[in-house]
């Protein structure tokens, strides 16, 4: 098209004022108010002249130019953190959100949401410390003489090691030198911190002789990181916490642990492998333990610091931990969570513990009712036996026996594309060429949802 047909279109196009006047403008201007639906038209309309510029005229009518301006306002006010359906059968998934809530904690979030105590005392009238919420309920659960929340793990251990280590040696092993994901490095943490690094042992094997070796006047303390993503197996040794705690303390210097996950219940129970207990830490003699509140704990992201009262209140007390302190919603999800702990509820109430919990036979009858809900869809649907885990940086390699729905002869990829796009998006795995869906990891109310969902997207996929 040449200049003087573009400019002659460009001319023909309507103006904002008279698109803002027609009546179709007005619920753009109540919804998302007049500044805003200005900007949407222009926006439309500079498309517009593009596209007249590129030989290519799609709009005519006005209404569809504000029509065009309401899917620009709509698309930039969606949320981008969305709920998601996690069909993936990894339990505390890290990029679904880790640990969902629990009712009562989910309540607890509403009831803090206004004006309350976080940082006032009701008895004296006068300033209270964020910092005593949740304490008394980890002393409980963890025999723990104190306990702090912060904002996550990382920050915990952070806190932590500036607080009781800061320009002085920590002798930690080699075979725990270890990225957790997301840029969590022990040495980078160590580093940040302000304390220098003291690596004993080899990658595979760290004797007590080699921690006993590498302390000297200017050692803070021994850092024990546990392994929550990876196993060593074969050739391969570190002492115990009890033996390391008997060595620190026979040189005056405390035992830390980044425990990572921290467990309150024991996964042994369940038919995983052993995950150490806090409360089994603390009776081996580590002086402060710290770990995360969404990862087995199942509550709100948060990290806990439990151990001595002299070094917690350290912790308390250092700049940082202003900068790393949790927020009320934090503290009242924490607080409900750990509350179910106490009362013995954990396994029925926190969202991870009752998906561990859930008996196979309850899975297996789930994808026999998807599979009779679906039973005239174009594709081959089934029951197959596999597994889910419990993510989240814990338990490494453990399984948990499952009942899986698999829908296949039909293009996986098509089809996990078309549920990430559905509402609620729906996030599935691949595996064998085959599309498969655990029913462990769907929070109660989501069942119902799912073969709508499907269908649409094997619809959508044969097409
Ligand atoms: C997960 C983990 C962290 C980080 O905890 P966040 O709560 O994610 O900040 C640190 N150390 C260990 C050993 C972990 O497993």
């Amino acid at each position: 098209m040449n200049n003087q047909e573009t400019q002659a279109l460009w001319r023909q196009l309507p103006g904002v004022d008279r698109l803002l006047s027609l009546p179709a403008s007005t619920p753009l201007i109540a919804q998302y108010g007049r500044d805003l639906t200005v900007e949407a038209l222009r926006a439309v309309l500079d498309e517009q002249r593009r596209h007249i510029h590129d030989g290519r005229l799609r709009l005519t009518e006005p209404d569809e130019y504000i029509a065009a301006a309401a899917g620009w306002l709509a698309a930039l006010i969606a949320p981008t953190l969305r709920p998601v359906i996690n069909a993936t059968g990894v339990i505390i998934h890290t990029n679904l959100g880790r640990a969902p809530l629990s009712q009562a904690a989910l309540d607890a979030v509403q009831a803090a949401a206004g004006y309350n105590t976080l940082e006032y005392d009701l008895e004296a009238g006068s300033r209270g410390s964020r910092f005593a919420h949740a304490e008394h309920l980890l002393q409980r659960l963890t025999g723990s003489a104190a306990a702090c929340v912060v904002n996550n793990n990382a920050a915990a251990v952070l806190l932590m090691l500036s607080a009781l280590c800061c320009g002085r040696e920590v002798v930690i092993s080699r075979g725990q030198l270890v990225e957790i994901g997301g840029g969590f490095r022990v040495p980078d943490v160590m580093a940040q911190s302000g304390c220098r690094l003291v690596e004993v042992g080899t990658t595979n094997r760290t004797h007590l002789h080699d921690y006993e070796a590498a302390i000297g006047a200017n050692t803070a303390a021994i850092l024990v990181a546990h392994h929550s993503n990876y196993k060593i197996i074969g050739f391969s040794g570190e002492p115990a916490l009890a033996e390391l705690a008997e060595l620190a303390h026979g040189h005056n210097i405390p035992l830390l642990f980044d425990q990572g996950s921290g467990a309150l219940l024991d996964t042994a129970a369940y038919g995983l492998d052993a995950e150490p207990l806090v409360s089994d830490s603390l009776a081996a003699g580590v002086d402060v333990v710290a770990f995360s509140g969404d990862k087995l704990l199942g509550g709100p992201q948060a990290g806990i610091l439990c151990g001595r009262t002299d070094l917690v209140a350290l912790c308390r007390q250092h700049p940082l931990a202003r900068a790393v302190r949790p927020d009320k919603l934090c503290l009242a999800a924490l607080s409900a969570t750990l509350t179910a702990y106490l009362t013995g509820r954990a396994t029925r109430d926190i969202p991870v513990w009752r998906m561990i919990n859930r008996p196979l036979a309850a899975l297996a009858a789930q994808v026999e009712a998807w599979m009779a809900a679906l039973a005239d869809v174009d594709a081959v649907v089934e029951s197959v036996p596999g597994f889910s885990t419990v993510g989240g940086g814990s338990l490494p390699g453990a399984q948990l026996p499952s009942q899986l729905l698999s829908i296949g002869d039909i293009s996986p990829h098509c089809l996990a594309m078309r549920l990430r796009r559905s509402d609620p998006p729906v996030i599935a795995r691949i595996a064998s060429d085959r599309l498969l869906l655990d029913p462990r990891t769907l929070l109660p109310g989501q069942e119902t949802l799912l073969p709508a969902i499907l269908r649409a997207a094997i619809a959508a996929c044969r097409g």
